[in-house]
Parts: C-alpha cells; sequence; structure tokens
C-alpha cells in the first residue's frame, strides 16, 4: 500500500504527502545558489544566462553570490591555470555541503585549445570533483541552463545517475 492511499479522498486534491528527503531534494534543486569562478571567455556566456534576455532567475538559479559560504553550486567558466588551482579548490572547499560543480565550456572541461600548454589544468576534474560538464568553446547561455536543469535531475532522483554510473 502506497502512503498516498492513506489520505481521505475529500483531502487528496488539498494535501500533499512526500518525504522529508524528498522536500529537502525539492527545495535544492530548485534554489542552487551559484558561487562564479570567471575565469575567462566562458564567463561572458554564463553573465549572459543571468542578465534580461536568457533570464536565469525564471528558474529559481539567479542568486548568484560572492562567497563559498553561501553557495551551494560552483559554475567553473573558462581556462583553468596551474597557478590558479590552489585558490579553486580553496574556494570549493569552503563552500558548505551538500555541493555541486558545474564545469562550463572545454578549458574547464579537459583544457579546450590550451590543453598542451604547460600552465593550464586538462580539465578541472583533476582539481575538485565535477557534476555536470557542459561542451562547447564557449557554450551558450543556453547550455548553461541545460547543464543546471541536468543537475537538478540529478540532485533529486540521485539514484539514476548512480544505476547508470556502474
Ligand atoms: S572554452 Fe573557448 S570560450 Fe571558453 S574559456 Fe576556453 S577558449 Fe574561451
Amino acid at each position: 500500500m502506497e502512503i498516498v492511499d492513506l489520505v481521505p479522498e475529500v483531502l487528496k486534491n488539498n494535501v500533499m504527502i512526500t518525504t522529508i528527503d524528498g522536500l529537502f531534494k525539492w527545495a535544492r534543486s530548485n534554489s542552487l545558489w551559484p558561487l562564479t569562478s570567471g575565469l575567462s571567455c566562458c564567463a561572458i556566456e554564463m553573465m549572459c544566462a543571468a542578465a534580461a534576455r536568457f533570464d536565469l532567475a525564471r528558474f529559481g538559479y539567479e542568486v548568484f553570490r560572492p562567497s563559498p559560504r553561501q553557495a551551494d553550486l560552483f559554475i567553473v567558466a573558462g581556462t583553468l591555470t596551474w597557478k590558479m588551482a590552489p585558490p579553486l579548490k580553496r574556494l570549493y572547499e569552503q563552500m558548505p555541503e551538500p555541493k555541486y560543480v558545474i564545469a562550463m565550456g572545454s578549458c574547464a572541461n579537459a583544457g579546450g585549445p590550451f590543453a598542451d600548454a604547460y600552465s593550464v589544468v586538462p580539465g578541472i576534474d583533476k582539481i575538485i570533483p565535477v557534476d555536470v560538464f557542459i561542451p562547447g568553446c564557449p557554450p551558450r547561455p543556453e547550455a548553461l541552463i541545460y547543464g543546471m536543469l541536468q543537475l537538478k535531475e540529478k540532485i533529486r532522483h540521485p539514484e539514476i545517475v548512480q544505476r547508470t554510473a556502474k
């Protein structure tokens, strides 16, 4: 028997029943607060996603934070150099749990056009764990929005991700 079967018929259109875990996942996935790391050109597209034309606020994700302590999503947009890697890792470690990471653009994913350069990290997953990779050089704002919606699904249904990862 499902828990919903215990609700009297007269209340079914007025009462919502869920688990605390489900409520937390719903709340987290609908109100991600991003900490941005605009390292180079991809950052312009990230800024456009929050501006009027693409209006990231429609999804509840517009509260960009300047402090890692107030953020639960780290968007890394651009080319990461080895010199910049320790501060980036420190910012990630200063974020409270649960926290998520989006790698935006080819440079963040795998070094992009600078992958062979001695100074460039060939993918931020060498430094911090990444939840969603967004391809492109640069990805358009729609791609970032799509990536955030994919992250939303991942937060709501972690069991699907664990299953496909096996
Ligand atoms: S992926 Fe392309 S647009 Fe983005 S930071 Fe690298 S070179 Fe610039």
